[in-house]
C-alpha cells in the first residue's frame, strides 16, 4: 500500500504576502529532519504539503517526526490510489478505514475535486462512498454537522488519496523565521519548557549550559545534553555552549556575603551568557524563569539580573504555574528526563537565607568586593561548543 502523509499549515496560512517564504523554510526543515529517511517527494497546494516517500520507510516515524516539526497545525496519513470510482469505493480503500471508524459512531464523507474534469462531481462521489461505507459498518450512522470521523476523497491531477484521521501537529511557525535566542539549560523541568515555547514562535535555539566541576558531575551534564537531544527533535539541531564556571563560584563564595550568592552568581551567567549570544549574533536570551517561583526569581531579583543584560531577556514561563509548564514539558518529553536527580551549579553554595528584595545598588556594591572581570574572560574563552541532534 502506498501512503502519503499531508501537512496543513496554521499561522502560515494566514501570513499573506509572505506565506511563500514562511512555507519554504518549513519545508527546508521538513527535508533536513527526515534527511535520513530515504528519498521523499514533497508538493504542494492550497496550504497543504504533500509528503511522499518513494523509498519503503517507516511511517509510524515519519509522522513522529513531523509532529514535532513547528508550522504544521494539522497532518494525516492518506492512501494514495488510482484515479477512478472503483478504486475509490473498492474493499482495500474501505479497509484503510477500518481503525478510524471502528470505534466510531458517526461519520461523513468529504469530497475535493481538484480535478475538475473526474465524472462525477463532489457530492456524488460522497454519496457513493458514503453508501458503501454504511454497507461495510452498518453501526455507523451519517452526521454531516458534527461526526466522530470524517472520510475525505480528494481527486487530484494524476491520483486519488484518501484519509480519515487528522492528527495534531505541533503549531507554531517555522524555526528560522524569528531570529536567534540563547537558551540558558539547566537541567530542570522549566528551561527545556521555554526554549521550546520561543522555538515554537520560530527562533533558532542555542543553549549555553553552566558547569561547576567537581560540585557537579558529569553525568549531571550528560543529562542536560540528553534533554538538549530531546528538543532537537522540535528545535532542530542545537548548538551547545558548556561554561566553566566552578572557579566564578568560588570567588563568588570566598568574596561576597552569603546572602547576594545566588543573586551575583546569576548576574554573572548573564554577563557571559551575552558575551557569547554576541560572538554568535544571537539576538535574545530565553531562562525557565517563573515569576515568584524562588527566591531569585522575583521581580526584584529579576531587576538585578537583565541589569547586566544588554540583550532583551525572554521569560516565557514568567506567567504560568509549576503545574502548567509540567504539563508541557510531559508533551515534549523532556519531564521523565528532567526530574531525574541530577545537582546543577545553582544548588551549589546556595545561600540559608538568600535576598529576595535586593537592590540594584546593593548588589552592585556587594559584587565589587572582587574583579570577576578576568575569571569571566576565561570562562567564555574555555567554553566548548558543541552541535547536538536529534536522535
Ligand atoms: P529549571 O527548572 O529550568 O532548572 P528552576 O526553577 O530550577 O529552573 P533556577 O535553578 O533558579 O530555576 O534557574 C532559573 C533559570 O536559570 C533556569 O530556568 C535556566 O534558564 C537558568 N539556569 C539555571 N541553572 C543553569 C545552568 N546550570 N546552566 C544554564 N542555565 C541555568
Ligand atoms: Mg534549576
Amino acid at each position: 500500500m502506498k501512503e502519503i502523509v499531508l501537512c496543513k499549515y496554521g499561522e502560515i496560512a494566514l501570513k499573506g504576502l509572505n506565506k511563500n517564504t514562511f512555507e519554504a523554510v518549513m519545508v527546508k526543515n521538513i527535508k533536513h529532519r527526515l534527511r535520513d529517511m530515504g528519498k521523499i517527494e514533497y508538493s504542494r497546494s492550497q496550504s497543504t504539503l504533500y509528503i511522499e516517500p518513494v523509498d519503503d520507510v517507516d511511517m509510524d516515524e515519519l509522522v513522529d517526526r513531523l509532529r514535532k516539526v513547528y508550522g504544521i497545525a494539522k497532518l494525516c496519513r492518506a492512501k494514495k490510489i488510482e484515479k477512478s470510482m472503483d478504486a475509490v469505493l473498492s474493499k482495500e480503500t474501505t479497509d484503510y478505514f477500518d481503525e478510524s471508524l471502528e470505534n466510531a459512531k458517526t461519520f461523513k464523507v468529504f469530497a475535493k475535486r481538484s480535478d475538475k474534469h473526474f465524472a462525477l462531481k463532489s457530492p456524488e462521489i460522497c454519496r457513493e462512498m458514503g453508501h458503501v461505507i454504511l454497507e461495510r459498518y452498518p453501526h455507523l450512522s451519517v452526521d454531516v454537522h458534527d461526526p466522530d470521523v470524517t472520510v475525505t476523497v480528494e481527486i487530484r491531477e494524476t491520483n486519488a488519496f484518501v484519509h480519515a484521521k487528522a492528527l495534531d501537529g505541533a503549531g507554531g511557525i517555522p524555526i528560522g523565521t524569528s531570529g536567534r535566542a540563547l537558551l540558558l539549560l539547566s537541567g530542570g523541568i522549566d528551561s527545556p519548557v521555554a526554549g521550546c515555547m520561543i522555538a515554537k514562535r520560530g527562533a533558532q535555539i542555542q543553549a549555553v549550559h553552566f558547569e561547576a566541576p567537581p560540585y557537579t558531575s558529569e553525568r549531571a551534564r550528560l543529562k542536560v545534553e540528553r534533554l538538549a537531544q530531546i528538543m532537537a527533535g522540535y528545535c532542530g539541531d542545537i548548538k551547545f555552549h558548556c561554561v566553566p564556571f566552578t572557579k566564578i563560584q568560588e570567588a563568588i563564595r570566598d568574596n561576597c556575603k552569603e546572602e547576594f550568592f545566588t543573586i551575583i552568581m546569576r548576574r554573572l551567567m548573564m554577563e557571559i551568557a551575552v558575551k557569547i549570544a554576541e560572538k554568535e549574533d544571537i539576538q535574545c536570551l530565553v531562562t525557565g524563569e517563573s515569576l515568584g517561583q524562588v527566591a531569585s526569581q522575583t521581580m526584584y531579583a529579576m531587576v538585578c539580573t537583565d541589569a547586566v543584560s544588554t540583550l532583551p531577556v525572554f521569560r516565557p514561563c514568567i506567567g504560568m504555574d509549576k503545574s502548567e509548564i509540567v504539563e508541557i514539558s510531559r508533551k515534549i518529553d523532556t519531564f521523565e528526563t528532567s526530574i531525574e536527580p541530577y545537582e546543577d551549579c545553582c544548588t551549589v553554595f546556595t545561600p540559608k537565607h538568600p535576598k529576595t528584595r535586593p537592590t540594584l545598588k546593593d548588589v552592585e556594591k556587594e559584587q565589587q568586593r572582587f574583579d570577576f572581570a578576568p575569571l569571566v574572560e576565561t570562562a567564555v574563552n574555555d567554553t566548548r561548543t558543541y552541535y547536538i541532534n536529534a536522535d
